[in-house]
């Protein structure tokens, strides 16, 4: 077993999650794993950074199937006996202007933006060493999602106190809603990528906490983050960051150095905690 540190990154094929690949290879000290759901795209981003003079490792990860996940899971406790940094990056959006029902756009969405990033917590937090850092990629938009949410479900986002599992039903009850067509009396705003992203900024405080109470003494920093509006396939040419300033904050919570203790269950965005 190798006692390289090891840091993976999602969804790091293109966009932001390939810029962070790029700056850990710079500043990880230790093996970097660029993963990517389609074999040949990862391993082309891959050869592109070699030609920049990068030493980036591949394995294959789709956060849609358990089986992959499982699999990189496996590795990542043979190879190394766990890992040290996981950024969960990988994400998708459906476009303003995509004419697919609400209700497939809700159950696609949240099926990749929560419940796969859900999935990989799931099987991989149980292997992050002590003094390991994790970054969820969330939005801005869950802000302003959670805004457009009734106070009752705000309430419920903004809780010390709720489950994993409670999170779990309240986005399976946000699918269900758009499929009877009673999304907005329920209170939910008509966003369903605010709302994957709501799921993804909860599950960071709930998994936070989650640490506090049954990992004290590993010194393990967890947080969500917004990268900023980035241009990639995602957000357009328009958009006001390049991605590797939009790389910045999500590296700079993988790195927070060991002797740090914060921030850890937050929101951040410009590397600065953001009130939730
Ligand atoms: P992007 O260029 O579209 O890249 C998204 C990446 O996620 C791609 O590599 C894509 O792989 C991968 N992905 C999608 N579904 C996946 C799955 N099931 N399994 C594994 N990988 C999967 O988007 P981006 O702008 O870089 O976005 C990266 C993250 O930042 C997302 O979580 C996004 O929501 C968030 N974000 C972006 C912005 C922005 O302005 N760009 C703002 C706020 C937050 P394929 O190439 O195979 O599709």
């Amino acid at each position: 077993m190798s006692g390289v540190p090891v840091a993976v990154v999602t969804g790091a094929n293109k966009g932001i999650g390939f810029a962070i690949v790029r700056a850990l290879c710079k500043q990880f000290p230790g093996d970097v794993y660029l993963t990517a759901r389609d074999p040949a795209r990862g391993q082309e981003a891959v050869a592109k950074l070699q030609q920049e003079g990068l030493r980036a490792l591949f394995h294959q990860l789709d956060i849609d199937d358990l089986q992959s996940i499982r699999a990189l899971r496996d590795f990542l406790k043979e190879k190394y006996g766990g890992l040290n940094v996981l950024v969960n990056n990988a994400g998708i959006a459906f476009k303003v202007h995509d004419t697919a029902p609400f209700a497939v756009q809700a159950e696609v969405t949240l099926k990749t933006n929560f419940f796969g990033t859900r999935n990989v917590c799931t099987e991989l937090l149980p292997l992050v060493k002590p003094y390991g850092r994790v970054v969820n990629v969330s939005s801005m938009v869950s802000s302003s999602a959670l805004g457009g949410c009734s106070q009752e479900l705000q309430q419920k986002f903004r809780s010390d106190s709720i489950t994993e599992e409670e999170l779990v039903q309240l986005m399976n009850k946000f699918v269900e809603d758009t499929k009877k067509g009673v999304h907005d009396r329920e209170g939910w705003p008509n966003t369903a990528y605010g709302v994957s992203k709501i799921g993804v900024t909860v599950l960071s405080r709930i998994q936070a906490r989650l640490l506090n109470e049954k990992r004290r003494g590993d010194h393990i920093l967890l947080n969500a983050c917004c990268p900023g509006w980035v241009r990639t396939d995602m957000a357009g040419p328009k958009a006001t960051k390049s991605p590797d300033e939009g790389a910045e904050t999500p590296v700079y919570l993988a790195l927070l150095p060991s002797d740090a203790d914060a921030p850890h269950g937050q929101f951040v965005s410009n590397k600065t905690v953001r009130p939730w």
